[in-house]
């Protein structure tokens, strides 16, 4: 058996204000150099602004990540763009949700690492080590912030830059800077936590490493999602941004599982948003995970949360084709959640049909 051997988060920095340690943090490793802050653009004209610890000579741009997720051409640019301007710099630093953070490892990366990151797409195709880069999440669910790849979306595919360089160097979990998250947005990203650990906990790749991590974020998160003082106060930020690392941990030590591989479809095909559609799928997955559903639908109603209801009358059969093919090529998701023979045990008819409960 083949056993995961994965790099953590170097140095992780937690705690209500602890945004402030950045100055002192980058300080260490500024060495004459400049930083490159890549923040979301919720936070122009913010508080936030104003307490960057950018110094005369940094360049900080920040981004609006709704248009589109993040691409290769986008990753290219900002690395050209500041070569050009200053060259490579001490560190990039990236503020905000999984987009903003995924554009902090992959810059960091394509740094070093010569041409386009279109080359780097994929498992381990990453030359050389990228350059210091510091991750601060905004929003939390994803675990994009412990995880060991940055999302892109090239001309081809849409496929992480990942190996051990990706992962962070160090992350500042400020609870503080989560409280300014849409309710919806708030509940949307934080069921992508719950899931990747009913997913993780629910397949033959889960163990007691996996297991410890997860069973904590579970139980956080039902704090959070289902407890007497649930919602979004300052107490449930401390725990949700613990849940969203640990969630994340969890299933790098394990698998994600069903409700992922049709997400992914929903994704590539139709372009939802990640965890939204973790939510539209996972609704309808009671056959796979009785509990885990029960559970997500009284976190629907404690919260007010309306999902989509009968989406799939208005898809075309060449389009639920289309997403089922996406699911059912997410091979390692489905050997995890159903066993080595799943593939006797579920066709792409079958995946199909999950997609037409949506
Ligand atoms: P996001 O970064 O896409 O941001 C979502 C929205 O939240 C944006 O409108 C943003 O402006 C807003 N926002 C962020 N922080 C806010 C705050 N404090 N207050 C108010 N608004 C705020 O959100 P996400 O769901 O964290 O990330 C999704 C992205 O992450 C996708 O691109 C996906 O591909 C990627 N992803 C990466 C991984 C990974 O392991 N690298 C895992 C899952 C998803
Ligand atoms: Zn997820």
């Amino acid at each position: 058996m083949e056993h995961k051997n994965f790099k953590n988060i170097e140095k992780v920095c937690y705690g209500r204000g602890s945004f402030s340690m950045m100055e002192q943090i980058l300080a260490e490793r500024r060495n004459g150099g400049f930083f490159l802050f890549v923040v979301d653009h919720f936070f122009k004209g913010k508080e936030l602004e104003k307490r960057l610890p950018a110094a005369a000579g940094d360049l900080v741009h920040f981004i609006d990540v709704d248009p589109h997720e993040p691409t290769t051409e986008q990753i290219d640019a900002l690395r050209d763009e500041t070569m050009q301007a200053k060259g490579i710099p001490a560190g990039v630093i990236g503020i905000g949700g999984g987009s903003i953070m995924d554009i902090a490892k992959a810059v960091s990366l394509m740094f070093t690492n010569d041409g386009s990151s279109t080359q780097y797409q994929g498992l381990n195709l990453i030359q050389k080590p990228g350059i210091y880069h510091l991750g601060v999440p905004t929003i939390s669910g994803t675990g994009a912030e412990v995880s060991m790849t940055a999302v892109l979306t090239g001309p081809e595919k849409k496929l992480g830059l990942k190996c051990d360089w990706t992962v962070f160097n160090q992350v500042i979990l400020d609870p503080e800077l989560i409280a300014s998250v849409p309710r919806e947005r708030w509940f949307y990203t934080g069921m992508d936590t719950y899931i990747h650990c009913i997913e993780s906990e629910n397949g033959s790749l889960n163990n007691a490493f996996s297991h410890a991590y997860a069973e904590q974020s579970l139980k956080l998160c039902r704090d959070i999602f289902l407890g007497d003082e649930a919602g979004q106060t300052a107490a449930n930020d401390d725990k949700l941004m613990v849940a969203s690392l640990m969630g994340g941990l969890s299933l790098t030590y394990s698998e994600v599982g069903v409700c992922h591989a049709l997400s992914y479809g929903l994704s590539k095909i139709l372009h939802e948003k990640h965890c939204y559609a973790n939510c539209v799928a996972f609704q309808h997955l009671e056959d796979y995970y009785p509990e885990g559903v029960k559970e997500f639908k009284t976190m629907l109603q404690k919260h007010d949360i309306k999902l989509p209801q009968g989406l799939s009358k208005a898809w075309s059969d060449e389009t639920i084709t289309k997403m089922a093919q996406v699911a059912f090529n997410l091979t390692h998701m489905w050997r995890h959640a159903i066993g080595e023979d799943w593939q006797t045990k579920l066709t792409l008819e079958d995946i199909e049909a999950l997609f037409r409960r949506m």
